[in-house]
């Protein structure tokens, strides 16, 4: 972006970047605010006339201008390096998504856009978000792959981790972390890790490498189940992978309330030791701050407190196995001003930032961690009796 130098401002970091601290590569474009999803009755797009006062489709361009500017102006803006994302070509798509569902997607484009499935709405000027969204994610990878800089974060939307190799699902196209995994892999990386904390099922990445044992695909998510023909995939422990592949994708289904506590120790008893005996060569790590306490479409209890330690925890595996290799890559986060500063404090904690350079400006919800605790120990007897490599 022509204009970041001159926008960065006052901020004051507790500690300034020195030749020991990585910075963070942002790859963004400002063309991705153009996919417009609408209004209605929260995510449906209908207005069923009922009501004076419509709102903004969740998944809209304000929380992405916010986490843009926070990024910018807040104390982390030091840290941070920009790069302008470009758009994907057809021919990169196809190292994940069918022809077939590609065509229907450039189909549904030249005819002035379509509804996807439910709350999913490719309108016009939405598809070449979506490329864009694709490219920038590439263009965040390879910056990783040639050398350039170890920790690389695409902030992209739409967002892309339900869309599977031949169908779209809630509001995704495009699944823009599945198509950097294909390009580490097609560049030399053995085995890729891929741990989500989005609130929902990453059944889109999950789907395309199920039969794959060069990608582990965790996932975090609260106990949605499927939610229609769109997302047949329903998100429980038992869906494990298949063939050479079994064992290789590990569904994390958290309790609705589970806070900072429960996801550290989720992390800390499922995550990590997973992640360590896999040894992947490369680590991506797919962020939704729709895991917070406030969000509209979670029911999770994160703060930025919880986010911090995640960051932090992703950080060590990346020191520890991938030469501090590290790709985030953008999911949801609806909350128009939390999912800003949850992600402010995501990439403070991969930044090891010592002390939080912003303090919470709303986090008041209680945790009981009990029951997701016993939750997690459960979850961990079964895949230690039932995953070959753990
Ligand atoms: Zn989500």
């Amino acid at each position: 972006m022509d204009s970041v130098e001159a926008e960065q401002p006052e901020a004051i970091p507790s500690s300034p970047p020195s030749n020991k601290t990585e910075l963070i590569h942002v790859f963004w474009h400002e063309g991705m605010l153009k996919h417009d999803t609408g209004k209605g009755v929260f995510d449906t797009g209908m207005d069923p006339g009922f009501l004076d006062v419509l709102e903004n489709h969740p998944e809209n361009s304000d929380s992405i201008r916010n986490m843009v500017s926070i990024l910018k102006r807040g104390p982390i803006s030091p840290f941070i390096s920009w790069h302008v994302g470009r758009p994907a070509q057809i021919s990169e798509l196809l190292t994940f998504h069918t022809q077939e569902y590609i065509n229907e997607l450039v189909e549904a484009d030249r005819e002035g856009g379509k509804m996807i499935c439910a709350g999913t709405f490719l309108n016009p000027g939405s598809w070449d978000c979506a490329l864009l969204a694709a490219g920038t994610t590439l263009s965040a990878m390879k910056h990783i792959i040639d050398g350039c800089g170890k920790i690389s974060y695409a902030l992209v939307r739409p967002p892309g981790h339900h869309a599977q190799p031949n169908q779209g699902d809630g509001y995704c196209f495009l699944n823009n972390a599945a198509l950097s995994v294909q390009l580490a892999l097609g560049s030399g990386c053995q085995k890729v890790a891929v741990i989500d904390v989005d609130v929902h099922y990453g059944n889109g990445t999950a789907e395309g490498f199920y039969h794959s044992d060069e990608v582990l695909t965790i996932s975090l998510h609260m106990n949605h189940g499927s939610w229609g023909p769109s997302h047949p995939q329903s998100g429980t422990v038992d869906e494990l992978g298949e063939g050479k592949g079994f064992g290789y994708n590990l569904n994390i289904p958290l309790p609705n309330g589970t806070g900072d506590r429960g996801y550290d120790y989720a992390m800390r008893q499922l995550v990590v030791p997973a992640v360590e005996k896999f040894k992947p060569d490369m680590l991506v790590l797919v962020i939704g701050e729709d895991s917070s306490a406030f969000d509209p479409n979670g029911r999770q209890c994160l703060t930025m407190d919880g986010y911090r330690v995640i960051g932090q925890t992703v950080r060590g595996l990346a020191d520890k196995h991938s030469h501090g290799c590290l790709l985030i890559v953008q999911e949801g986060g609806y909350h128009i001003t939390y999912s800003a500063y949850c992600l402010h404090s995501i990439l403070e904690g991969v930044l090891k930032i010592p002390v939080p350079l912003l303090s919470d400006p709303i986090a008041y919800y209680p945790e009981d961690e009990a029951f997701s605790v016993k939750v997690i120990e459960s979850i961990k007897d079964y895949q230690i009796n039932t995953v070959p490599f753990l």
